[in-house]
């Protein structure tokens, strides 16, 4: 059997579910942020709880998953490397199958749904299916990052524009950015999928002229309970990323300058002392843990 064949058969299967004929399903691209379940939108958190079904990729961390209704179908086209993983095609045509089922469809990415997260191939998908698509924002991985490291994108005088570029290039291999462009100082990069890319990403800055001084600032797990933060210059980014696993941003401008490392990994995710806040407010009982969102 063709692997066209295969995939096709699959998607088949996966369109049983609710009676045939209902109206009134259709997708929802939602942002689910970069892993601390505080970081979702509480649009995105109402959307999740009327979900008939989620269909979610590797980045969703369980505690945004759990927060799904207990009888909605969870799906994860995560990315396997021993298995068979889905294709956008696949999923695109997943999407289709369950809305016009009749059912509500959650279609759950880290981050924002829109920031190298494919959503756009999604919605394009839907229109064309004519299904109804809706689109709810997410913290993007980038402002997590900046946020728990105390340092601004932007910044007056030392960063006047941030941009956000893909580290992988289509075809695997490295990307092809206008490193002209990204070595001018006073602005900051932002790369995403870029750890296995660093030193090759960094090269090509260094080349195109940027100051191997310039300040640089590597977050892993932003927001989640295991973030780690590595600040460093771009002189120093390859042997600082060697290591990582991922997922992590590199972030590269003058700006990190103000950036606070970890003091160790997994130290707490909330700098801004807000949950030492409500632990006071609420007594000793009260832990990270065994806060619910409902
Ligand atoms: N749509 C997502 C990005 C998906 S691309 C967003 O808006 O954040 C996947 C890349 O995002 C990863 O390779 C990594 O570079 C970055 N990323 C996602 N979540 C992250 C996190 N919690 N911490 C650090 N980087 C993260």
């Amino acid at each position: 059997m063709t692997q066209r064949q295969d995939s096709s058969k699959r998607a088949a299967r996966l369109v049983v579910l609710g009676p045939q004929g209902r109206t009134g399903g259709a997708v929802w691209l939602v942002g689910a942020g970069p892993g601390d379940p505080e970081l979702l939108t509480i649009k995105a958190l109402k959307t999740l709880q009327i979900a008939d079904v989620v269909v979610h990729d590797g980045l969703v961390s369980d505690e945004v998953l759990d927060l799904a209704p207990a009888a909605a179908r969870r799906i994860s086209v995560a990315k396997r490397k021993s298995r068979h993983s889905y294709s956008q095609d696949e999923i695109n045509r997943m999407l289709v199958a369950f809305a016009r089922e009749g059912l509500k469809v959650v279609r759950l990415k880290g981050g924002d749904p829109f920031i190298f997260g494919r959503g756009g191939e999604e919605l394009e998908a839907c229109r064309e299916a004519g299904v109804a698509c809706h689109v709810i924002p997410g913290v993007t991985a980038a402002l997590a990052a900046g946020a728990s490291a105390g340092a601004p994108l932007t910044h007056r005088g030392s960063a006047q524009a941030v941009t956000f570029v893909t580290g992988h290039a289509k075809e695997g291999g490295e990307p092809d950015l206008d490193w002209e462009s990204l070595a001018r100082p006073n602005q900051t990069v932002v790369i995403y999928m870029g750890l296995s890319m660093a030193a090759p990403i960094a090269a090509r800055l260094l080349s195109a002229g940027r100051d191997g001084a310039t300040r640089a600032l590597i977050v892993e797990n932003a927001s989640r309970a295991d973030e780690r933060r590595i600040v460093t210059t771009l002189a120093g980014l390859a042997d600082a990323a060697a290591g990582l696993s991922g997922p992590a941003l590199l972030i590269v401008g003058e700006a990190m300058a103000l950036a606070i490392p970890s003091a160790h990994p997994g130290e707490s995710r909330d700098p801004s002392g807000i949950d030492d806040i409500l632990e006071f407010s609420m007594g000793p009982g009260f832990r990270r843990g065994e806060r619910v969102v409902k």
